[in-house]
């Protein structure tokens, strides 16, 4: 069996060639087209690669055929990708290009659009291959050091030649918020994604009659279930168009998927917006959940409205590709669930869990404790960052493996019963899915400000650690808050960005003399004065 990514989705083109891979804005593409588009994108990287560079390039596209192709080309030219969303403030989007040091980027057509304000902050140089939009011949004026690369400059497919990758090396590179105030790099080696994707294939019997969902985006490992889990079977990606991502339900239907992955907060949204329906998704043989808290109530309307589907609660970190412990809805869900919330279950195959305090010695059963793994998923560590590899990815007394500690708190379950969330250990949380380090915001503000603290809070509350939104609160009276928020909207991604925040005289401490962060959550409890 083949090794990498590229190589398992290179063989179904061979073998699956007129088959859809690929539904996207009114388009139908079969692995053939796909696969040659790929090798375009590929031989047209490679002939411009620079021997040093990192083997590293930068994707900016979201939702569209050249999206798509710039992830495929940059895997066939032999590179880890770098996705990035072109709705991101162009300041954070220079910033990811020059952390990963890539010296390759491809854009689609929002990407393209992006350029003009992108370039002129990125402080390297790097070459720019065009694959969806028109580029505007100002931009190659306005920024000599750059090369950009048309489409009708693209190389042809024939002229691909297979690289040679390590299945070591990294196949995705991903930032996640990071605590100290800059996003960190998580990379993920092939054999790391491939190991998962063979544990999948097999648990949900993935063929190439599945038609899977895509309301990931590509910025989220969990995206990767979606695209490689069709294209390493000959499945079909089906993408939503911006009216499907609008109404989840009537997308499910139309598109006749057989797969869908989301957090729990699009079905959540779903049950309030009263098109959980019984019966509703027929078609459906697999329904998956990740990323977040998932409560018994959205699990049993889901199932409920999917009635020949099995429904998993999946849940892992970037750092553990995708998922690394998986439970089933079923009959005994109930006396499981802890406080409305749905179990996470058992590690996935060959993948250890242990749950342990804050010395790494596992706890007795029935106690609680952070959760660490260690197997076949473990990623690579963090992109240039040694020192936090090193605290995260530990060897806990007594064993020799390489365990990820997730920071999560659990509860170490009795015989063979099934591990419970139970949130988390830092000031982490999850906004609808997206995942947050708290002291990354607070680091903004404090920037942004000026100011010399500041606290962010995960609020409206949402089930075990996750929110709805986040608050801030400042100490300094003189800040034109309303003016704070929009250079923190030029910053930060949109769900990072506070929805208020509020001027109080002094912080309150706590018996330590630290900020009382409990403190300022029963202040939001009362309306603002
Ligand atoms: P990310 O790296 O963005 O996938 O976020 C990983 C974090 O999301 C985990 O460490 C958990 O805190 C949370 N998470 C993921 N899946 C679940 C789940 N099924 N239940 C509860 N929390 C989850």
């Amino acid at each position: 069996m083949s090794t990498t990514l590229q190589a398992r989705f290179l063989q179904v083109v061979e073998s699956m060639a007129t088959r859809a891979a690929l539904e996207v804005d009114g388009e139908v593409i079969n692995y053939a087209e796909l696969g040659r588009r790929a090798r375009a994108l590929a031989a047209t990287l490679m002939a411009h690669r620079e021997s040093d560079a990192v083997p590293l390039t930068c994707v900016l596209g979201a939702r569209s055929a050249a999206g798509f192709e710039g992830i495929l080309g940059a895997l066939c030219s032999g590179h880890g990708y770098v996705p990035m969303l072109p709705s991101y403030p162009a300041a954070r989007l220079a910033l990811m290009i020059d952390r990963s040091e890539a010296r390759t980027l491809v854009v689609d057509a929002d990407g393209c659009k992006q350029l003009a304000k992108v370039l002129p902050l990125v402080s390297r140089s790097p070459t720019v291959l065009v694959a969806g939009g028109d580029l505007d011949p100002q931009l190659a004026t306005d920024n000599p050091r750059h090369t950009l690369v048309t489409r009708d400059d693209f190389a042809v497919a024939e002229s691909w030649r297979e690289p040679v990758v390590d299945p070591n090396a990294t196949a995705y590179l991903l930032f996640t918020s990071g605590s100290t105030g800059e996003p960190k790099g998580v990379m993920v080696a092939h054999r790391n994604i491939v190991r998962f994707l063979d544990v999948v294939t097999e648990r949900y019997s993935l063929t190439a009659d599945d038609r899977f969902s895509h309301v990931f985006e590509v910025t989220f490992d969990l995206s990767l279930f979606d695209l490689f889990g069709a294209w390493t079977n000959g499945g079909c990606l089906c993408v939503p168009d911006a009216r499907q991502r609008m109404l989840p339900a009537s997308y499910v239907v139309d598109s006749r998927l057989s797969v869908w992955f989301s957090v729990p907060s699009t079905a959540l949204l779903m049950k309030e917006t009263r098109t959980l329906v019984p019966g509703a998704f027929p078609n459906l043989r697999c329904s998956l959940f990740c990323g977040e808290a998932l409560t018994l109530a959205v699990a049993e309307a889901w199932a409920e409205a999917a009635p020949e589907s099995v429904l998993d609660n999946l849940y892992g970190p970037t750092e553990l590709t995708l998922a690394c412990t998986s439970y089933r809805l079923h009959e005994g869900s109930r006396t499981e669930a802890q406080g409305g919330i749905v179990p996470i279950g058992a590690a996935l195959p060959q993948m250890r869990a242990k749950v342990v305090d804050e010395a790494l010695h596992e706890v007795p059963p029935g106690e609680t404790g952070e959760l660490i793994m260690a197997g076949p998923q473990v990623a690579l560590g963090y992109w240039r960052d040694e020192t936090r590899t090193a605290a995260a990815f530990v060897v806990p007394p007594g064993e020799t493996e390489t365990f990820y500690r997730t920071g999560d708190r659990v509860q170490r379950p009795h015989d063979d019963g099934p591990l419970l969330f139970l949130g988390r250990l830092d000031h982490q949380v999850k906004i609808r899915g997206f995942r947050v380090e708290l002291g990354e915001v607070e680091a903004a503000i404090r920037d942004e400000g000026p100011v010399d603290s500041a606290v962010a809070l995960g609020w409206p509350l949402a089930a075990a650690g996750g929110a709805a939104g986040i608050v801030a609160f400042i100490d300094d009276a003189a800040i034109d808050t309303r003016a704070l928020k929009r250079r923190l909207s030029e910053r930060l991604p949109r769900y990072m960005v506070p929805k208020a925040i509020r001027v109080i005289d002094s912080f309150p401490l706590n018996a330590n003399g630290k900020i009382d962060r409990n403190a300022l959550l029963q202040r939001l409890d009362t309306p603002a004065t």
